[in-house]
């Protein structure tokens, strides 16, 4: 340890306890933040691998990855040190300029993604912002003619694509759109799943099409075999982009790059964030091909903090573990580990989900209890719903602790029932 980690100056901002005691710390985190998200569960303090420590020094299994976001679990040490390493040495430069790592990780995110030659990367610093872009790309997409004509963007019922403006156009969820009316205008929500209500909705006034390959907040919900095909289909013949929002999905998540890469099909774009940075704040959009990367051109978008050298390394760091240690094989065996234990706990009604996304349905309306009792018993889960758990543990998760969770799932099913 450095003199200067030893510094009590440090110690108050970074030290791992801080001065109070988890209660302490939320009261003054009620009369000091924005309400938006309620009380938090717990005051975490510090972290390593796939385990969490609270204010009072209660050790959890984190099997939520602050949702799907730690990769790599909490303090990485190879992350840890290029970030730090990287920012010992260029921390942030404006997109006046670039940086070696900005260019090598939007090289390296066209490499995984497959992109075609002519495809291109904006980098934003988060999901929502990588949606933000990519309707602004479908707004582009105007159609031929001085009328401009494709103002129709479709989405799904049930898909959450985010919470600034556009995205919010783009999400379904009634609570969390009514209060902000007016959005943007144009977005239409078709049915989940269902190829006809597509086939009959996309037309030539559509500007594009936004697909979640799985639905995460809704649940952990796959789009139904063949869906992506047939979207690719229609929105090609209709002249309509077809986008796919990624964010949660993406990043070897599924124990693929791309949720949707054994689609066979070459979308027009995709959004990146959650997994991206490994724990630091990054978006991605990435355009395929030289026409859709086209249409937003020089001073039509921007970011301060998009693309900056930290975040740039910190998703190069990541991508370079997640590809030198084998985890997407890793993801791949764990979680059918996971489903199929889940699968044969009593109580568990359903199971979906791919690599280490993960959604269970329940027999009875106790999901957030499931969460309560997980707490208690040391299990950090989520419940989008009121039957429903999600998991998106870290990719590291070993098979040991996700054996550590199945054995201490029933009782955890026992104590929110008789919570009730
Ligand atoms: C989380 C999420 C977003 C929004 O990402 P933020 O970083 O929270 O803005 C958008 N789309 C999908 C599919 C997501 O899961």
């Amino acid at each position: 340890m450095s003199q200067l980690e030893k510094s009590p100056e440090l110690n108050e901002i970074v030290g791992t306890r801080g001065p109070g005691t988890g209660a302490d710390w939320l009261a003054r985190y009620s009369s000091s933040l924005l309400g938006v998200f309620g009380t938090p569960q717990r005051v975490l303090v510090r972290g390593a691998g796939c385990l969490v420590w609270d204010a009072d020094g209660k050790e959890y299994l984190d099997l939520l990855g602050g949702i799907a976001v730690n990769a790599l679990g909490h303090a990485h040490p190879f992350v840890t040190s290029v970030i730090s390493s990287q920012l010992a040495t260029l921390g942030h430069v404006s997109n006046f300029f670039t940086s070696p790592t900005q260019i090598a990780l939007a090289e390296k995110l066209l490499d995984i993604t497959k992109a075609p030659a002519g495809s291109k990367v904006f980098f934003a610093n988060s999901g929502t912002e990588a949606v933000e872009a990519a309707f602004k790309l479908a707004r582009r997409n105007t159609g031929t003619g001085t009328e401009k004509v494709r103002t129709k963007i479709i989405a799904l019922e049930g898909a959450f694509h985010g919470r600034t403006m556009g995205a919010l156009a783009l999400t379904a969820k009634e609570a969390y759109r009514a209060p902000f009316a007016p959005l943007p205008a144009g977005v239409v929500h078709i049915p989940f799943g269902d190829i006809d209500a597509l086939r009959a909705v996309v037309d030539e006034t559509t500007a594009a099409v936004f697909l979640e390959p799985i639905q995460g907040e809704a649940g952990v919900r796959p789009l139904p075999a063949g869906y992506l095909q047939a979207a690719r289909q229609a929105t090609s013949a209709a002249g309509a982009l077809l986008i796919l929002d990624e964010v949660q999905t993406g990043i070897g998540r599924t124990g693929k790059w791309l949720a949707s890469e054994d689609a066979g099909i070459v979308p027009d774009a995709v959004t990146l964030a959650k997994g991206l940075g490994g724990g630091f704040p990054i978006g991605a959009l990435v355009t395929y091909g030289p026409d859709v990367s086209a249409l937003l051109s020089a001073g039509q978008h921007g970011t301060t903090f998009g693309g900056n050298p930290v975040a740039t390394a910190a998703a190069l760091a990541t991508l370079h573990v997640l590809e030198n240690q084998q985890v997407l094989a890793h993801v791949r065996e764990v979680g059918e580990h996971l489903r199929s234990g889940l699968a044969g706990i009593d109580g568990v009604t359903a199971v979906r989900g791919e690599g280490l996304l993960v959604g269970f349905d329940l027999d009875a309306d106790v999901a957030p209890a499931v969460v309560t009792a997980g707490l208690d018993a040391g299990f950090i889960v989520n419940s989008p719903g009121p039957r429903t758990i999600r998991l998106a543990p870290p990719l590291i998760l070993t098979i040991q602790q996700t054996d550590r969770f199945l054995a201490a799932l029933p009782a955890l099913l026992t104590t929110a029932k008789d919570a009730r």
